[in-house]
């Protein structure tokens, strides 16, 4: 049993794909742990994205992420880091594999639908930035 963090970020809220982004980590055994709702603020995503602070998209990713409401979940399953990252395909939609959720629903590198935390550490650490022990519940 593992635990990851997914983003569900504002270009997927805004295309109202929500429903299918969540069926596909359940239809593929991931299970639901923890759901929440929220605007990020600028400042709020710049801490989230911190490893990529010295990149040239940096500012306008921050911007995007504060853009409007997010989904944030706690996955939780086997192998569900790598899983959730199988599930959600490269990072620019134009090399994803055909069936993940960035090929069929993303339409740029930095609007792609999903994040996903790409190790252990990563992911206690994101997982603890949005939710208290109390609030993941698998
Ligand atoms: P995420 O961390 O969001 O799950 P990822 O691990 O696939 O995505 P990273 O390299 O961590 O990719 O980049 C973080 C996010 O920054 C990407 O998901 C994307 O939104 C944005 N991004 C990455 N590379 C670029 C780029 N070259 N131009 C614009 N935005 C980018
Ligand atoms: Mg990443």
């Amino acid at each position: 049993m593992e635990r990851t963090l997914s983003i569900i970020k504002p270009d997927g809220v805004r295309k109202n794909i929500i429903g299918d982004v969540v069926k596909r980590f359940e239809k593929n055994g991931l299970k639901v742990a923890a759901m929440k709702m929220v605007s990020l603020s600028k400042s709020e995503a710049e801490c989230f994205y911190a490893v990529h602070r010295e990149r040239p998209f940096f500012g306008s990713l921050t911007e995007f992420m504060s853009s409007g409401p997010v989904v944030l979940m706690v996955l939780a399953g086997e192998n569900a880091i790598q899983k959730n990252r199988d599930l959600m395909g490269a990072t620019d939609p134009k090399k994803a594999a055909t069936g993940t959720i960035r090929k069929d629903f993303a339409d740029s590198i930095e609007s792609n639908i999903v994040h996903g935390s790409d190790g252990a550490e990563t992911a206690s650490f994101e997982i603890g930035y949005f939710f208290s022990g109390l609030e993941v519940l698998a």
